[in-house]
């Protein structure tokens, strides 16, 4: 029988201590060669133990061997020079120091697919792989080649869609593309942004998603957020070309924002994951508030396609904070189960 509201992660965990320093982002590895490919195995086998003992029902790997959602794909491109850094300000909100374009990038060999074999081999339960998405890509790094958004997003698209299909291939069931981009440039997203991303998820038989959220809970971004005034309607500018596109499911955030729920009326017929842990406060949410989340968006959503989930990734939060919020979720999906006599 299909389980109504399955709970999943929107993608990354906080990494042991002994694998990486902990609440930080691009935390350098502590290990090498072959002790850090087997730490990664291990820190994924402890992500997958968490996940299940918290019962989420879609699994992901915690990105426990990634060190960062959107460098760790494009280390493995060519065309790209990571020597010769240059400091840009991503998303118009906070500088960070990216590697730079050179030449045409291209996929020379997969990425994650044998980290996704892996996961494959230790669990039944569907798994859901996220990738960056090309525009968030285009925007993470320095391009002195294409000289071009537009051109440069093509090439990681193609690149996706390779690295997508191989995924799917060792059993992927859904392949989530990170767009955060989306949220900032909507001009882009609406001209060019989504037709590059069903470039990426061309030809897929699994389910796709497309994570659009207001980011990690670091200070660059709570600092943003206090700038969005009363109402977030950031969606509202781009869902419409999304509930049009071939994308299944969509994901944001939710609890706690300033989103007002009912632009989710505007993906009506898509899948939603909704975001029902705030990523950006270390305080857990009881069962009772994710239910009330939950509950406020049903209203938008019809409940076979609701997929409760977290604003965003938890991989800048303590380990301890992450589990509890793991139980939280589940725990909360359960009560509107229950009440809906699920
Ligand atoms: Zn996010």
């Amino acid at each position: 029988m299909k389980k109504f509201l399955p709970t999943s992660i929107v993608g990354s965990l906080p990494k042991p201590a002994w694998l990486a320093p902990p609440e930080k982002l691009w935390s350098p590895w502590k290990l090498e060669g072959d002790q850090l490919i087997e730490g990664k195995q291990d820190a994924l086998r402890i992500s997958l133990q968490e996940q299940h003992l918290a019962g989420v029902d879609i699994i992901s790997d915690g990105e426990q061997t990634r060190q960062h959602f959107v460098t760790t794909f494009i280390e493995h491109l060519s065309g790209v020079d990571f020597e010769n850094r240059k400091t840009v300000r991503i998303r118009d909100r906070y500088d960070a120091n990216v590697p730079m374009v050179v030449d045409e990038v291209a996929r020379q060999k997969s990425v994650f697919v044998d980290d996704a074999k892996f996961l494959r081999t230790l669990t039944k339960k569907p798994i859901k792989w996220a990738l960056p998405g090309p525009m968030t890509m285009v925007d993470t790094l320095y391009d002195n080649h294409y000289k071009s958004r537009e051109k440069l997003a093509w090439e990681f698209a193609k690149a996706l869609n390779e690295e997508a299909r191989e995924l799917q291939d060792a059993g992927v069931d859904i392949i989530q593309f990170d767009e955060p981009a989306f949220n900032v440039f909507f001009d882009e997203v609406n001209d060019w942004g989504m037709a590059v991303l069903e470039k990426a998820i061309e030809g897929l038989k699994c389910q796709t998603a497309v994570h659009i959220c207001y980011g990690y809970g670091i200070q660059a971004n709570n600092d943003w957020k206090k700038t969005l005034g009363s109402e977030w309607r950031q969606y509202e500018e781009i869902f419409p070309k999304i509930q049009k596109s071939n994308i299944d499911i969509v994901s944001l955030e939710c609890h706690n924002s300033k989103v007002p729920l009912n632009l989710i009326e505007l993906v009506r017929g898509k899948k939603v994951m909704v975001g029902a842990i705030d990523v950006a406060t270390n305080s857990i949410e009881t069962p009772e508030e994710v239910a009330d989340t939950l509950r406020k968006t049903l209203k938008f959503v019809d409940i076979e396609n609701l997929y409760p989930s977290t604003n965003c990734g938890m991989a800048p939060l303590a380990r301890n904070v992450a589990r509890g919020k793991l139980s939280a979720l589940s725990a909360g999906a359960e009560i509107i189960r229950k009440e809906f006599g699920m």
